[in-house]
Formats: structure tokens, C-alpha cells, sequence
């Protein structure tokens, strides 16, 4: 299968994007992954409905590039667990905290990063919870316990989720997806060697920057990562169907038809939202 959209690669930091002499970036995105205190920028929402979704799945199901397509679409907010690590591992190591430290050690092997220092990086970041266009969680929570902090903080703070979206997708078409995974080094757009070529090999057709193998891509973490996940992150599903939350949408095919399927399968959620 072969699919190339321009929505389903991710320019994350275009070749306009100026890093200061501090190391902080122009580009709002960035600026937000780099700084706790930084405005975060998601699209207007011109009166619509307010979302408020945890992206849910296994690794390389796509969540990341649904939330990208989907912020746009529903105007919401997207806080992606995994790229704040990602970027805080492009620090200079000195200024990382240890349990920071610790905790891209984790990353680097695929296995989970503590639970107490992934809710400290959400709670740095939890006005996004009120954004007005509502938010997309991907990739948190993924443990019992982070669940569970963040039904009580929602609660605390009288914010409801509208609906938790499980991609569904066979163990042959994740490794085939993850193993293929390209990453560009300088703007984070997505390819795959196969599926998703970029035109020029190695290169990210968006800014020409080197296109590298993410670490947690290589066999080793991918069989870690996806142990790790059916051992502690797929009993949440469990979790969501009980609360009555729980809106199961298959993930293969290309990325547009993907969040096309999504939005249909809102919509008909809709009545059942609080
Ligand atoms: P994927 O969904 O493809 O595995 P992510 O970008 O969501 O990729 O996450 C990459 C890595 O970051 C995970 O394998 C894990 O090490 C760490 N991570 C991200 N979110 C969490 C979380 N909520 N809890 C623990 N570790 C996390
Ligand atoms: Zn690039």
C-alpha cells in the first residue's frame, strides 16, 4: 500500500524558523515544546464545538498524525507527551534535570517514562486543558495511574472528556509502520520508507534536513514498546468502556481517510458527550 497526502506529512518547524542565541525557536510550536511558560498557538475556533479527546492506540497506529490533522480540524489543542520528551532531548544535556535525564533513558530503550515525571510535565501544561477550542491528548495517559490523576484533576477542575478515540490496528501493520518510520532530524516531518517516501532518499522534502531512524524505532525498543503497551497501557481501554467514553476507529489506511473516520464516528458520538 502505497499513500502520499500533503496533509500526512508533518511540517512541524519550517525552514524559516530562526533559533535565538538562548537556543529558543520563533516558531510558536517549538517556542511551547521548549518552555512550560509559552503561549501555545491552536487554531481558532470561530464558535464550533469544543473537543476535548485522548488519543488512544498502540504505538505507530498514528496518533500523532491524526492529532495534527484533527487540531486543525476541530481547532483544538494538541499536547503530545512524546514530542515534549523528544524536544527536551535536543537540550543541551547539562541543563536537563536528572529525572529528566532518567526519563529519556527510559524513551531511548521503549519503555515507559515514570509516571511521576510525565504528570509533572502535563501538569506544567494543564492551562491547555482549558483551551477554548478543547484539547487532543496523544500519547497520555498510558498507564492505570496516570488515568486515574487525570479523571481526578478533570474533575477538580470541572472539565469533561468528550470521548477517549482507540485506533485499532493489526501487530503486522505496526511493525510494518514502525519499522519504516523516517523522522527529519531538523522539522520532525514524517515519511516511511515504503508507504510514504520522500522524494529524494534520506532527505525531508520540507527542508531538506537528514531523515534518521528514531531511536525507540529500531527492533529492539519496538518489541519493548509494544510489550510495554499490552502490559500497561491497553487495560485502560477497559477503563475508558466503563466510563462510557470508549469510540473504537480503525486505523489503516491513508491519514486523510483515517480523520475522516474519526470525525464521522464524533459526530454520531456527539449525543452520548457530556
Ligand atoms: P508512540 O506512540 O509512537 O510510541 P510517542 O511519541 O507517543 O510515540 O512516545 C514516545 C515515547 O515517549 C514512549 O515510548 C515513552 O518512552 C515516552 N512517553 C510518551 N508519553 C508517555 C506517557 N504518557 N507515559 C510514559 N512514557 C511516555
Ligand atoms: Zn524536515
Amino acid at each position: 500500500m502505497e499513500w502520499r497526502t500533503d496533509c500526512s506529512i508533518i511540517p512541524a518547524i519550517s525552514p524559516a524558523i530562526a533559533i535565538d542565541m538562548n537556543g529558543k525557536s520563533n516558531d510558536p510550536r517549538v517556542a511551547w515544546l521548549q518552555d512550560p511558560h509559552a503561549e501555545c498557538s491552536p487554531p481558532s475556533n470561530p464558535g464550533g464545538i469544543c473537543w476535548r479527546l485522548v488519543l488512544f492506540g498502540p504505538p505507530g497506529a498514528g496518533k500523532g498524525t491524526q492529532a495534527h490533522l484533527l487540531s486543525r480540524r476541530l481547532h483544538a489543542c494538541h499536547l503530545s507527551t512524546g514530542e515534549l520528551f523528544r524536544s527536551a532531548a535536543s537540550y543541551n544535556p547539562c541543563s536537563l534535570t536528572p529525572a529528566m535525564t532518567t526519563a529519556l533513558e527510559h524513551m531511548r530503550h521503549g519503555a515507559l517514562v515514570p509516571d511521576s515525571t510525565v504528570w509533572a510535565m502535563v501538569r506544567e501544561r494543564s492551562g491547555c486543558l482549558h483551551c477554548r477550542g478543547g484539547f487532543l491528548l496523544d500519547g497520555f495517559p498510558r498507564t492505570l495511574a496516570q488515568a486515574e490523576a487525570l479523571q481526578v484533576f478533570l474533575e477538580k477542575e470541572q472539565i469533561a472528556l468528550s470521548a477517549v478515540v482507540d485506533y485499532e490496528l493489526p501487530l503486522d501493520e505496526i511493525i510494518l509502520r514502525l519499522g519504516g518510520r523516517r523522522t527529519c532530524e531538523q522539522c520532525n516531518s514524517v515519511f516511511h520508507v515504503i508507504q510514504q517516501p520522500p522524494r529524494t532518499e534520506g532527505l525531508c522534502d520540507h527542508c531538506g534536513g537528514p531523515l534518521i531512524q528514531r531511536e525507540d524505532d529500531r527492533p529492539e525498543a519496538i518489541a519493548v514498546r509494544l510489550k510495554v503497551y499490552q502490559q500497561r497501557t491497553a487495560p485502560l481501554v477497559q477503563y475508558y468502556r466503563q466510563l462510557g467514553l470508549l469510540l473504537p476507529v480503525a486505523a489503516a489506511g491513508s491519514p486523510d481517510m483515517i480523520c475522516e473516520r474519526t470525525v464521522t464516528a464524533l459526530e454520531q458520538h456527539r449525543p452520548f458527550a457530556a
